[in-house]
């Protein structure tokens, strides 16, 4: 992020006292100087917030923030740490890259790290209620299809959701296409339609979709920078909003045959070529 002050301090570009440093984490102290040294760790990938980051950079940040603790402790004659993190505005975060406040602490240092807070006004009975999160996953599955009429050509895309025996159908179409773009295009309406996040079993007739995941083409084209050895790759808008939406649910690909015996495939072709004929009667082609 270019204009993020926490990404030009590990890039070097604005001066920092730097307490610790690896692969994955930068670790300052805070401009503010309060307490007996008020530490900040931050991940050396820009993310917003907790919830922007991904599980595994936030494993790598709390590894981190627990050596620098056992360093505080250990050899610089502290006998404890407080963590925290504000995540959004109205938590109070003023930095928007992702960071963790350590206080060293000692028995007597007179710090007080919790704010006084007003009680509640609701009962712990209905927090609960209206704070926890639901146990149990809950599993959907949704079948795919998209089709092409030309390539590119009229478009047309299909997905069946099926949650708890309950059907929901999608469908959309676009005047000018390609069939992959369709088939990405039919799994990311699919999920979208996901409010919460749910175990998804995904079933597609697209090896472009399904492979890019069980052979992972993705993830080496995120690590190269979107660039194959051909050039460019092709419906990175699309694949990200996929990726955006792989963060939300837990899914799991499963490529099944086009055009045979799977009823709801079948369905979702039809679907995606309902569209193409919807569009062909607004622009009066045959
Ligand atoms: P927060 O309010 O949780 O977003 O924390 C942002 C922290 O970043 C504050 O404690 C600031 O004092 C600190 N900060 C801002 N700019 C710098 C800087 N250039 N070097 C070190 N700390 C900084
Ligand atoms: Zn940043």
């Amino acid at each position: 992020m270019e204009d993020c002050i926490f990404c030009k301090i590990i890039k070097g570009e604005i001066p920092s006292y730097k307490i610790y440093e690896d692969d994955h984490v930068y670790s300052f102290l805070d401009i503010s100087n309060d307490g007996n040294g008020h530490i900040l760790v931050i991940p050396k990938k820009h993310y917003v917030n907790i919830m922007d980051c991904e599980e595994i950079y936030l494993s790598k940040i709390m590894a981190s923030i627990k050596k620098i603790g056992n360093h505080l402790i250990t050899n610089c004659g502290f006998s404890g740490i407080n963590v925290m993190n504000c995540s959004g505005v109205d938590a109070g975060q003023s930095v928007f890259h992702l960071h963790f406040h350590i206080w060293p602490r000692n028995k007597d240092d007179g710090l007080k790290i919790f704010p006084e807070l007003k009680k509640c006004d609701a009962s712990l009975d209905v927090l609960c209620e209206k704070l926890k999160l639901s146990e149990k996953v809950k599993n959907v599955t949704l079948y795919t299809d998209g089709a092409c009429s030309g390539n590119p050509g009229m478009g047309g895309y299909g997905s069946i959701l099926i949650y708890n025996g309950v059907e929901k159908v999608i469908s959309g179409g676009e005047e000018n296409t390609t069939n992959n773009r369709m088939e990405l295009m039919a799994v990311i309406s699919g999920l979208e339609a996901i409010k919460m996040g749910c175990k998804v079993e995904v079933y597609s007739d697209s090896a472009y979709v399904v492979n890019a995941f069980l052979q992972g083409w993705l993830e080496k084209w995120v690590n190269n920078g979107w660039r194959t050895s051909k050039g460019d790759v092709q419906n990175q808008d699309l694949w990200q909003r996929l990726l955006e939406l792989l963060q939300k649910h837990n899914v799991e690909w499963h490529k099944v045959k086009g055009h045979a015996d799977n009823e709801y495939n079948n369905r979702c072709d039809a679907l995606a070529r309902g569209e193409i004929e919807k569009i062909k009667k607004l622009i009066n082609v045959d």
